[in-house]
């Protein structure tokens, strides 16, 4: 019970006449506080994760009741023991406060486009530009916020904490915090068998404690960076040289990399979707589609240091993919210019000192409105620099591609060809019809852009200069399947819609000439199963760089060019 300093000690606060600012006030100690508000997260910001926890049990089975008690317990005295171990005295009530906000964020995200908040998507969330954040962000946002954040706050607001003395204090927080870590594992060993079963087998479930998940990822994201920027990037392939063939080069050579964004294979009209998103390109001669592509990741933050790593996820180790230069140090080693446009959120550290622009700040005209640019401002400069191409060229061009969860302002008017087309930042006020008319017809635009890249690479070629294109997406998307949206769920459990993206290589003649490529041999290749793990040594193949770090194995183009 809180006392005031004016009076007597001992004297209950009810005794006073009650004032204005004293009413609708509640008395509690620190450790009844967070009992309370842990309480709160079970039931507001944790039913995804019972839920699913529970997935395959019946509710008429009286051992998944013991199991969900013995889970709930587990999430309360978790979360009880996070705010008693930092939140001493005067920190607790503002360190409450930033929680709560965040929790009801938290699950407000989790709750509606089905996301799990691992470390990866902590990384991703916190890189994302305020455009992209922007557009998250709806109307829809404040009931769940009133409710989930404006309530407790209020609580919180109405507290009045009990003041003890500071050894009482402690041997009270010390005997709460040693209750709740024998409640925590007492509950594990009460359920032992299935909970244990459900740790090994379905480990992402973890992420869904809320709010011990953003926070465990977000110290694990800190930490990592923090290690990052200690260490310098470790360089690669320090004995790359451009192989014999280029002696006998006298043309330009210039390679497209298209990275693309969010498309996902599943919806690219090349690769059998029964509905044409890719028109252009298919009437466009001699491109080469691979139609079993996977992605190393689900959301760009691990996709694109991975997609230009020697090794990205046959043996995966985030730690040393950014830790070390990428597929453009090497090119650009062995003397290759490269060059990084970006039309989205940075290139992730895959460009670290290389040269780069922005879409943006060259706010090519009638394509930028509000800090975003339509993708064809890509294309801005492109003739002028191939114009002026020597020697072997690399251009990786980033698309803003498919980016959710605003699909329909990713192309210009003329490409709504599929309709009734969702026209909303909030995707739950559309149908599912309208969600996929909007994807498509944001893919019709990335197949316009690739189908005009490949025009004008045809026509540089006819004036001299060797030019080529792969384009490639990071990563799929979900588009309403089993209540998930957008992208970026753990590796392990998410579906292929997020994995399996659109892959298409074009060659001018005079690229596969100089090159001594077999694009009817590449075309075989293509129909097999390819993933990002190829494209570092496929790059490295198609632009004839030798290094000790080209493995054959891995080169898509290996047996389609002169050794
Ligand atoms: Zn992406």
């Amino acid at each position: 019970m809180w006392i005031s300093k004016k009076r007597r000690p001992g004297a209950l606060v009810r005794s006073i006449p009650p004032t204005p600012s004293a009413a609708w006030t509640w008395t509690a100690s620190t450790e009844t506080a967070a009992l309370v508000l842990s309480l709160f997260w079970l039931l507001s910001a944790n039913r995804t994760f019972l839920g699913t926890a529970l997935k395959g049990h019946g509710w008429g089975d009286a051992s998944a009741w013991g199991f969900v008690a013995a889970l709930a317990v587990m999430v309360l005295a978790l979360h009880f023991l996070l705010l008693a171990l930092v939140g001493l005295g005067h920190a607790f009530k503002p360190l409450a406060a930033l929680l709560i906000v965040g929790t009801a964020f938290a699950s407000h995200f989790m709750d509606r486009f089905g996301v799990y908040l691992d470390p990866s998507m902590l990384r991703n969330v916190l890189r994302t530009d305020t455009k992209e954040a922007g557009e998250l962000f709806s109307w829809s946002l404040l009931p769940h916020l009133a409710w989930q954040a404006g309530l407790p706050l209020l609580a919180l607001w109405r507290l009045r904490l009990v003041r003890r003395p500071w050894t009482r204090a402690a041997v009270v927080r010390a005997g709460a915090l040693l209750a709740a870590a024998v409640v925590i594992v007492g509950a594990i060993l009460a359920v032992f068998q299935p909970f244990s079963s459900l740790m090994r087998n379905q480990k992402e479930l973890r992420y869904l404690i809320t709010p011990a998940n953003y926070l465990w990822s977000l110290g694990s994201v800190l930490a990592a960076d923090a290690k990052g920027a200690a260490a310098p990037r470790q360089a690669i392939g320090l004995d790359a040289a451009q192989g014999p063939g280029w002696a006998q080069r006298t043309r330009p050579t210039v390679l497209v990399f298209v990275v693309g964004e969010t498309a996902r294979a599943a919806n690219w009209g090349l690769s059998g979707y029964a509905r044409q998103t890719t028109p252009a390109l298919a009437a466009t001669p001699d491109v080469i589609n691979f139609a079993q592509v996977t992605s190393c990741g689900t959301n760009t933050e691990v996709s694109l240091p991975c997609m230009f790593a020697p090794v990205g996820r046959r043996a995966y180790d985030e730690e040393r993919i950014r830790g070390s230069e990428s597929l453009l140090h090497v090119l650009a080693r062995a003397g290759m210019g490269v060059q990084w446009v970006d039309n989205q959120s940075g290139c992730k550290g895959v460009c670290e000192g290389l040269p780069t622009a922005l879409v943006k700040d060259w706010n090519p005209p009638g394509l930028c409105a509000d800090g975003r640019c339509l993708d064809e401002g890509l294309l801005q400069g492109l003739q002028q620099r191939l114009g002026q191409a020597q020697g072997g060229q690399v251009l990786f061009l980033h698309q803003l591609g498919n980016h959710g969860p605003s699909y329909f302002r990713r192309h210009p008017p003329a490409f709504a060809r599929f309709t009734p087309a969702c026209e909303q930042d909030d995707l739950r006020q559309c149908s599912r019809e309208q969600i996929v008319n909007a994807y498509d017809n944001a893919l019709l635009y990335t197949d316009h852009l690739l189908a005009t890249l490949i025009q004008r690479l045809k026509k540089a070629s006819d004036q001299g200069v060797d030019t080529a294109l792969i384009y490639v997406s990071d990563h799929g998307e979900s588009l309403g399947e089993n209540g998930v949206f957008l992208h970026g769920l753990p590796y392990t459990i998410a579906p292929d819609v997020q994995k399996q993206v659109p892959m298409v290589m074009w060659f001018s003649p005079g690229f596969a000439q100089g090159r001594g490529l077999d694009v009817q041999c590449l075309a075989r290749r293509a129909s097999q199963p390819a993933t990002h793990d190829h494209l570092f040594h496929t790059v490295l193949g198609l632009m004839d760089v030798r290094t000790a770090l080209h493995e054959k194995a891995w080169d898509l183009s290996a047996e389609c060019v002169k050794p």
